[in-house]
């Protein structure tokens, strides 16, 4: 028991010995290597009765590990060129930076792209923005000269009616002037209540309304002392002659002459 245990640590401690001859010098390792696998090999198959009495299995894959570790360690080792495993390193080494800067070169090539790509996108992103709010203003524009454009009518419209309203007004007016001048002749409440008359005719009342003006605008004449109105040219008119309009006349009381027959 105390044997097996002792045996069984001895073999980790060949494996790492073997290793740092292996490192240390890879020559010296291969044929450590070599002789131990056919002095090992040559044991089990020659002396090593427990081992000649296994299985076939067994024994052809103990053969090939023993070959392959030969082969490997043993003429792996025997050849093992220092000059060139150095190269070979370098190589790879230079292959792996090569390999790096490679890399670094795509990457940054992937990120110039990126950035190509941002920037192209938010290009695009600008552009549609500006072209969005260009026919935002343009609508806000038309929709401006549209606004304008009626609020000018209007105002036209209003100015229209309002130079209609002021001719209205003009007419009335210079009706009123004339009736005025007319009724100056007629005592006050005459032309008050003419004013009145006027006022209550109803505007669709036309034809009531153009005779109330007519006996309005129609001058007679009456005289100091009589109480009749005349035509102008009456007989009666020699002596005193003030001209008064229609309504008036017939407001004061006055009959038309018999004579001259005077409008009534
Ligand atoms: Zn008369």
């Amino acid at each position: 028991m105390n044997i097996f245990k002792k045996k069984i640590i001895f073999i980790p401690i060949a494996i790492i010995l073997y290793l740092i001859l292996y490192s240390t010098s890879p020559q010296i390792a291969g044929v450590v290597s070599v002789v131990g696998t056919l002095v090992w090999g040559g044991y089990l198959y020659i002396k090593n009765e427990k081992f000649k009495a296994r299985g076939k299995i067994f024994k052809t894959i103990t053969t090939i590990g023993m070959v392959l570790f030969f082969i490997t360690f043993g003429i792996g080792g025997l050849t093992y060129d220092p000059a060139k495993s150095e190269q070979t390193g370098l190589t790879s080494q230079k292959v792996i930076a090569e390999q790096q800067v490679d890399k670094a070169r795509e990457e940054k090539a992937k990120e110039e792209q990126k950035v190509k790509e941002d920037k192209a996108k938010r290009e695009a992103e600008e552009l549609a923005k500006a072209d969005a709010q260009k026919k935002a203003e343009e609508e806000q524009a038309q929709v401006d000269a549209k606004k304008k454009a009626e609020e000018e009518q209007a105002q036209a419209d209003a100015k229209k009616k309002a130079e209609e309203e002021s001719k209205q007004k003009e007419q009335a007016a210079q009706v009123n002037v004339k009736s005025s001048n007319s009724s100056t002749t007629g005592t006050t409440s005459n032309s008050s209540s003419s004013n009145t008359s006027s006022k209550s005719v109803s505007t669709n009342n036309s034809a009531s309304q153009s005779s109330n003006s007519d006996k309005q605008t129609i001058t007679v004449f009456t005289t100091n002392t009589g109480h009749k109105y005349h035509r102008d040219g009456c007989k009666y008119l020699s002596k005193s002659k003030i001209p008064i309009s229609l309504n008036d006349a017939k407001a004061s009381g006055l009959d038309p002459c018999s004579v001259c027959n005077p409008p009534q």
